[in-house]
């Protein structure tokens, strides 16, 4: 009985799909109800701030002299709270695929830039 099951565990493991996919070289499809990654239309954002004051884990942090919107994806935890507070709608949860990341990087917006990155 024993033997059945050790023997049917290691032809699953020998001849089965693998357990883990080969991300990024094969691009990761988002289940249905997978949130995505918090994105910022930054030019409907007025820098109000809202978001940065409610997010529980300090991932946003927002300058409005700068006119300069950032996010740490490392401490998002995609609660979504930001996107429910900002009154101009700029807020977003996208479900597209984001490389990986490499460093401790924070991903910034500012209004008359290209988003860029720099260090957590
Ligand atoms: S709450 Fe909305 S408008 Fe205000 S800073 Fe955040 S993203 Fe911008
Ligand atoms: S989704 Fe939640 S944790 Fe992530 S930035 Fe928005 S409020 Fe913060």
């Amino acid at each position: 009985m024993a033997f059945n099951v050790i023997g049917k565990t290691i032809m699953k493991s020998l001849f089965g799909k693998p357990a883990t996919a080969m991300y990024p070289i094969i691009k990761n499809e988002f289940y249905p109800n997978t949130r995505g990654n918090i994105e910022n239309a930054i030019e409907q954002c007025n820098f109000c701030g809202l978001c940065s004051r409610r997010c529980p884990t300090g991932a946003i942090e927002v300058s409005k002299p700068k006119r300069k919107w950032e996010i740490d994806r490392t401490r998002c935890i995609v609660c979504n709270f930001c996107v429910h507070v900002c009154a101009k709608k700029s807020l977003s949860t996208q479900r597209h695929y984001t490389a990986p990341m490499t460093d401790k990087a924070k991903r910034i917006y500012t209004l008359y830039g290209e988003a860029e990155k720099k260090d957590a």
